[in-house]
């Protein structure tokens, strides 16, 4: 039996945060229903095309999954587990915003099986919240985290967000002292990046440029400060019992996000939803970005005999040309080459802090590392920003610190 990690993407939310480049938009109640009817269709496809593989890991996002009906999601999980063998110790998560949780929507997810619930909070400062644009208070988190305690959530992480405008070291470390606080199993800190298409960007873009340039910035803090926030975060979460366990991920012993470890370890993964990614056997996959023409896709695998997938003599199966899916969902099909196979297991491996081992870079490619990169690694540990011991190849902290200078180094 192979394991399949398995995303769903929901991309509705109640309004456009200010920062936003992520797939989602606001939509009425029709079109999620449709949209989520689609996807069923898309689950059911995929399930019945991927019998050979067990699902180990879930992870509903979005947008935000936690605006949507309760039955809605109720009926996603229903369906999952009607498709597909799930793995009974499965790592199942659902992002929400505060604002849009209710009692009643955490216990339906309780009673679907969802067991860890991931909070998009960003900061602890209702005028940073405000700046971002987010829908939701600090006051309202706290809301919504006491809920899902109380509704027997155990692996709960918190989304937090730094680099904001006019953000210092300090008022970062206000947040962080609120959330240790709390206590939630796993801390995500990501750093903002403003992003062309958004409103942040037309506000920001000059100050983003002198800040990538080390120059002194208007709004957005420094290089240095952006450092010395980072440094913080580090410093703050090890200290109340947080390991780090990725560049931006921090987890209580035992609540590393199986999920997103998958995708450093470059394990298969399957994106149902609008916009979703795949990579399965070392192909990768794209749906359309387009909610109509999902819809229309997925209208369509309703409508097709589904067992003429699997004949081989299908004439959808040859009409596919290696596309084992047979299916028109996809946008794009990429088969990864071995070299990019190479390059990804290095940089997405040398994203967490256990790195690599040597044993899993030899099953993946039949040779020892040394043999492609010993070069590389040699320089990287000259210049101290890489360790390579007992089997494993792993940045130091100073090597976390530059990790983009590093992985640009494991490229072809
Ligand atoms: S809630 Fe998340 S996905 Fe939705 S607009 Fe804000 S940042 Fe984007």
């Amino acid at each position: 039996m192979k394991y399949l990690e398995l995303y769903i993407h929901t991309p509705f939310c109640v309004r456009k945060c200010e920062y936003c480049d992520f797939l989602s938009f606001a939509a009425d109640s029709r079109t999620q229903a449709q949209y989520i009817h689609a996807l069923l269709e898309e689950i059911r496809f995929y399930g019945a095309c991927m019998r050979e593989y067990q699902v180990s890991t879930i992870y509903i996002g979005g947008g935000t999954p936690s605006w949507l009906d309760a039955e809605l999601i109720v009926s996603v999980m229903d369906t999952v587990y009607r498709s597909f063998s799930v793995t009974e110790d499965a790592e199942i998560s659902i992002e929400c915003n505060p604002g849009t949780v209710t009692a009643a929507k955490l216990a339906a997810y309780r009673r679907a099986g969802i067991n860890r619930l991931s909070i998009g909070l960003q900061s602890c400062n209702n005028e940073e919240l405000k700046l971002l644009g987010r829908i939701h208070t600090y006051e309202q988190f706290l809301k919504t985290y006491e809920l899902a305690r109380n509704a027997g959530f155990t692996n709960i992480n918190v989304d937090l967000m730094s680099g904001l405008p006019y953000q210092t070291a300090d008022r970062f470390a206000d947040t962080l002292q609120q959330i240790i606080r709390l206590k939630p199993e796993h801390v995500s800190a990501y750093t903002l990046i403003i992003e062309k298409g958004t409103p942040f960007y037309e506000k920001y873009k000059f100050d983003a440029v002198k800040q990538e340039a080390g120059m002194k910035t208007d709004i957005l803090p420094t290089e240095d400060e952006a450092y010395r926030i980072y440094k913080l975060t580090q410093h703050v979460l090890k200290k109340a019992g947080y390991g780090q366990y990725e560049i931006s991920n921090y987890a209580k012993p035992g609540y590393a996000c199986r999920h997103n470890i998958g995708y450093w370890t470059r394990d298969n993964y399957l994106g149902v939803g609008l916009g979703a990614a795949s990579m399965i056997e070392n192909v990768r996959y794209a749906n359309t970005r387009d909610i109509y023409a999902y819809i229309e896709n997925c209208r369509k695998l309703c409508i097709l005999p589904q067992k003429a997938f699997f004949e081989e003599d299908s004439p959808l199966l040859r009409q596919a040309e290696g596309d084992w899916f047979g299916s028109n969902l996809h946008v794009s099909t990429d088969i990864l080459s071995r070299n990019a196979q190479i390059e990804e297991f290095m940089f997405l491996g040398l994203r967490m802090t256990e790195g690599v081992t040597r044993a899993d870079f030899e099953r993946n490619f039949g040779m020892p590392v040394e043999a492609v990169y010993r070069e590389v690694i040699e320089g990287l540990k000259r210049e101290q920003l890489l360790l390579s011991a007992e089997g494993r190849i792993s940045l130091t902290e100073r090597g976390m610190d530059l990790a983009n200078y590093c992985m640009a180094k494991f490229l072809f």
